[in-house]
């Protein structure tokens, strides 16, 4: 669970994302906030027929897009979520820990940076 809400201009966060991973965006990584997992925009490329953009990395769990056999969060043991897990920030639970503010005055749920 997210401990601390933290928002961001856009422009922030992209330096942000800059400093620590670099200006190729298949190298940023983010963290589920749900099961913790870790992955990075490129791994979810090979998932663009099943709908993934390089924008799930900040609000999607990657395992929203492995096979169904993959036992995910919620479908058998509440209490320990699996690894990854189908979570979306955009869902009815909105967990994610940062806002990311655009200049259009809209804003984004972003998880967080990962390591
Ligand atoms: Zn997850």
């Amino acid at each position: 669970m997210p401990d601390e809400i933290k928002t961001f201009t856009h422009a922030d966060w992209l330096d942000l994302g800059r400093a620590r991973f670099g200006e190729n965006f298949d190298d940023w990584r983010f963290v589920c906030p749900i099961c913790g997992n870790v992955a990075s925009i490129g791994e979810f490329r090979r998932f663009k027929e099943q709908g993934a953009t390089p924008e799930s990395a900040a609000s999607e769990c990657i395992g929203r897009y492995l096979p169904k056999s993959h036992k995910a969060f919620g479908t058998d043991e509440p209490n320990t979520p699996k690894k990854p897990c189908n979570y979306a920030g955009y869902g009815l639970l909105r967990l994610s820990p940062w806002r990311v503010a655009f200049p259009d005055g809209t804003e984004r749920h972003s998880f967080a940076f990962g390591e």
